[in-house]
Order: C-alpha cells, then structure tokens, then sequence
C-alpha cells in the first residue's frame, strides 16, 4: 500500500487532475476557467540528426510571468481568480499541461518530404507546492518525500500505457532557463520514443555498468551522501557545477526504492538544491532530469538525477554556442574536481 492519498478529479475540459496528500483532502472543486485551446503539435524526423523532434504551435500563446494574483499554479480561492487546481487546499498536484507537446488523441501529421508522426504521449505539470515561492531546498522533508512518491506513482501508472517508451519528469528553474511560471513546479513528459541522449545512456549501461564500476573512485568528485545515495559532481560533467545524485546500489527507477531510500533521496535533492544555491547566493538556474530506465532496459539502466545548472560564475552564464550546438564538443571552464570541493564547503 503507498503511504500517501490520491484524489483524482476531471477537468472542465477533460483534463485529468491529481491530488497527491498525507492525509485524504475531502473540500468540493471550485469554478474552473475557460476550455483549454485545440492542440496541434506532430512529429518530424530529423534525417541527419536521425531525431523526432515535436512541432507544437499553439504552445506560443502559453501564460508567460504572470503575476502573483493570476498564477496558475495557486490553490483557488472561492470568488476568485480561477486556478488549474480549482480546490483551496492540496499539497502536491499533478495535471495534464494546458499547452502539451504530447497528447493521447494527436491530430494526424501532415504528409512531408521527412518523416511525420502523430505527437501521441502525455505531457503532465507536477505541482511542488500550495506556496507561490519557494524550491526543493526550502520545502519541508515531508513535502519533498510526498513529491518523490507522487513522481513515483506518475512513473508507474505512465509506463503502463502501451505507447510509451520513456518517462522523464523534470524541472526547469530560474528566468535564465526560460521558465514561465514561477511557482514551484516540474513537469513529466511521457514520449512515444526513446529519445536520443536516452538511447546513448541505455546503450552504454547495457554494454557496461558505468555507474556501478564509477562509484568506488569518485571520492576527489563527492559533494554530499545520505543513506545509499551520493551527490557528486561527475568527472566528465559538461556544464560547470554539474551535480548527479545517484543510489550506491542499482535501482532502473523510482519504483524499486525502499520506504527509507526514498526518504534519503528527498533529503538528498534537497540539500543539493541548497549547495547550489548557496555557491554564489543566489537561486541558481537548473535543469534537473530524473534519469530512469526507458521501457524494456530495467535489467541495466542505473536510475540517475542530473542537475545542470547554467552558471559558472555569480551572474555569469554558460551558453550553449558554436562548438556544442554546431558539432556536440562541450568546452568547460571549471574542473568537476574544483567545482565538488566548492560545493562540498559551501
Ligand atoms: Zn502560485
Ligand atoms: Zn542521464
């Protein structure tokens, strides 16, 4: 039996709706707003790349920095600004994206010169919180833990839907990431195809078991450890302050933790979130990616967090320019050695 409650509820406009508490949530739904816009989006192939990529057009009207009073992600409040969750009290909410580039009934594609395919999957947002502010580093551990299982729960119940290759949920944080909303939130995309720096991963686990036979010699690149899990910053890492959070012993996902490694992993994610904020004081631009295995890999795929964060330096960015985008050669101005001791001593 999982430890929390779940309270599922149907949009006005379809839409699925998910209430992640401790204890059961019993209050009436609020008015909703207005039906979501008709989405478009399809699949092309990339021939040289060799990658889907998704095409999604109507995902240029999306609510962009809203003010507080009109964020999307607050609880409702009765009499005022309709919310996505149309409830005044939840603790973790999860709901299908208003604008996804994946859906379960996708148009049929155009016929072009390239391949085209439907843009089938699912595209979630994962509410951290009811508070408008804050982050995985100030959130309560009871909040954070309630956050992994729900992940937990999205992974088990998406990987059980037939077309589905691959699960990721993961955060996109900071303006300088192109964040449009400020409340705390992730997202899960759910793909229709393993996409291709998953294909990498996957291959090179099921050659070798990279994380397992990396482990015993990354005490130079340790930033932090708690019970079975380890944050380091990886040797090879491409973006400066790069930090993995990785279980010592194999686990393909979420969905094979103990009770207690799931509660070491949320303290973990935490703290790391803290370190990197606390590395140039200031909240620092992240993507964070929940690496699991994809569908069929789970006898090798080592489950993984990664953090990319984007600066190298107190308002200073690294950005993606000629040699990464142009031939996928990353040039790094700190040694991963010199970032994990900064981050260890902050
Ligand atoms: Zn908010
Ligand atoms: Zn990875």
């Amino acid at each position: 039996m999982p430890p929390f409650h779940k309270h599922t509820h149907r949009k006005r406009d379809g839409r699925e709706l998910l209430l992640y508490s401790w204890a059961p949530l019993e209050d009436p739904p609020l008015p909703e707003p207005e039906e979501a816009p008709a989405p478009s989006s399809h699949l092309r192939y990339h021939p040289l790349r060799r990658a889907w990529a998704v095409y999604t057009p109507h995902r240029q009207g999306r609510t962009f920095l809203p003010p507080e009073e009109h964020c999307p992600l607050c609880p409702s409040r009765p009499g005022g600004f309709p919310t996505e969750i149309p409830f005044p009290r939840f603790q973790v909410a999860v709901f299908q994206n208003r604008f996804p580039a994946f859906v379960e009934t996708p148009p049929a594609p155009p016929s072009l010169p390239v391949p085209t395919a439907p843009a089938w999957g699912r595209c979630e947002v994962v509410v951290y919180t009811p508070r408008h502010t804050g982050s995985l580093a100030t959130l309560s551990q009871e909040e954070r833990l309630l956050l992994l299982w729900a992940l937990r729960d999205r992974y088990q119940v998406l990987y059980a839907l037939e077309g589905v290759r691959f699960v990721m949920p993961f955060e996109n944080r900071g303006e300088a990431i192109g964040v449009t909303l400020h409340h705390p939130h992730g997202q899960i995309y759910a793909y229709p195809f393993v996409p291709p720096l998953l294909e990498r991963e996957a291959e090179a686990f099921r050659e070798r078991p990279v994380l397992l036979e990396l482990l015993p010699h990354l005490g130079p690149y340790s930033v932090d450890r708690e019970g079975g899990f380890l944050a380091f910053v990886p040797p090879f890492a491409h973006f400066p302050y790069e930090v993995w959070v990785v279980p010592e012993a194999f686990h393909p996902g979420l969905w094979t933790l103990s009770e207690g490694e799931m509660e070491a992993l949320a303290r973990l994610l935490g703290r790391t979130v803290a370190r990197l904020d606390a590395l140039f004081g200031e909240p620092m631009p992240y993507v964070m990616l929940f690496h699991a295995a994809p569908k069929g890999e789970e006898a090798h795929f080592h489950f993984h967090v990664e953090f990319l964060p984007v600066l190298r330096d107190k308002g200073r960015r690294k950005y993606l320019a000629g040699t990464e985008l142009g031939a996928g050669a990353f040039t790094v101005d700190v040694l991963p050695e010199e970032a994990a001791r900064r981050l260890r001593e902050v």
